[in-house]
């Protein structure tokens, strides 16, 4: 006789198995059925199984690099703050994102409270450090998604989703029964845990994570001091997206339909390593991988308490970053990047 838990650690076992092989659609198969993974990974009967592995993490959460081993369905709390009740600041189009995302109608983005790297210098620091937001029930948030969609939204844009994928993915089978059929976009710091990005393998389309720094000092300081493991876990989790979804594809309109999307702030005194991170893209990535190097550095919550970093970003700190991108080969960088970079220079010849 097999129980409950023997059941899902087999389940578990099997999607890992499963992942290790090469992906389960490629970038053109997706385009072909214009279906997103979830519907796909849901006619081979696997969604289901899937869910609840991943939905059986909260019983001992290993969900991240933090491994608290809490048992979230009993309301104990580990490193990030949350139980296995989800809560989310708010659900919108959000037009503020990559022009890939945004399309003409917009992401839809639902931002989750809470967060599993807290940085110092968090720009959502009131949702993300300090859990603003409402209690919802996962069919609450399955209409969220449905709503985003009806609306119009080209895909639902999970913002910082890592600590609460359980709730997200039983979201997604109940809204996909009533109708959802846009991709999903992984929208996340990149502190992950490689296993768990497996699990997502069938069910994201568009992974958007960051790759924030490049030395473990940097993110144990300026993150959370048991996060200096960051570099080594965001490289393994970003590698695994590469080798679920590809490179960028987009449909005819230029919006993203499947593909891996990545994202590095530029930060005062090269603290984020900037010229680290993409020649380690160079060296580990295709050159043609979207690579949004980001000069919307803002001194916000405590940065200000690091001599190094409260300040703002000079002109030229962005733009010997995107030189840095040039000379290591990248040939995939974010339009609205480039047409910033066009104006500083304009500026700085004239
Ligand atoms: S998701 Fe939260 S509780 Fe789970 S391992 Fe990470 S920090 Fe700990």
């Amino acid at each position: 006789m097999v129980d409950r838990r023997h059941w899902l650690k087999g389940a578990v076992n099997a999607a890992l198995a499963v992942s290790a092989g090469p992906a389960l659609v490629s970038a053109q198969a997706a385009m072909r059925d214009g279906q997103p993974a979830y519907r796909r990974l849901a006619e081979t009967g696997l969604l289901d199984e899937r869910i609840e592995a991943i939905a059986a993490q909260y019983d001992q959460c290993r969900l991240c690099p933090h491994q608290c081993g809490v048992d979230r369905n009993a309301r104990d709390t580990g490193l990030c703050g949350a139980t296995a009740r989800v809560r989310v600041y708010s659900h919108t189009p959000h037009f503020g994102e990559e022009l890939p995302v945004v399309g003409r109608r917009g992401s839809g983005t639902i931002f989750f409270s809470h967060c599993n790297l807290r940085c110092v210098f968090c720009q959502n620091w009131p949702i993300a450090h300090a859990g603003r937001g409402q209690l919802v029930s996962d069919r609450e948030l399955a209409n969220m998604m449905i709503d985003l969609q009806r609306r119009g939204c080209h895909n639902i844009n999970l913002v910082t989703p890592t600590h609460v994928l359980p709730n997200i993915v039983r979201a997604v089978g109940l809204a996909m029964r009533r109708g959802l059929r846009v991709p999903l976009v992984y929208n996340t710091s990149g502190y992950e845990r490689v296993e768990m990005i497996r699990l997502l393998d069938g069910i994201v389309d568009i992974y958007l994570p960051d790759l924030k720094f490049m030395d473990g000092a940097q993110s144990e300081r300026l993150a959370m001091e048991r996060a200096g493991d960051y570099p080594a876990m965001a490289q393994a989790a970003i590698l695994e997206m590469q080798r679920q979804v590809g490179t960028l594809v987009t449909d005819d309109r230029g919006i993203a339909v499947r593909g891996l999307m990545l994202r590095h702030l530029v930060m005062p005194s090269r603290v984020a390593g900037t010229r680290e991170f993409v020649a380690w893209v160079a060296a580990n990535l295709p050159l043609d991988t979207y690579v949004n190097i980001m000069p919307q550095w803002r001194v916000e919550h405590r940065a200000f308490e690091y001599e190094d970093i409260a300040r703002g970003i000079t002109v030229g700190e962005f733009l010997e970053a995107m030189d840095w991108a040039r000379e290591a080969g990248l040939t995939n960088l974010d339009e609205r990047a480039v047409a910033a970079e066009k104006v500083y220079r304009r500026r700085l010849a004239s």
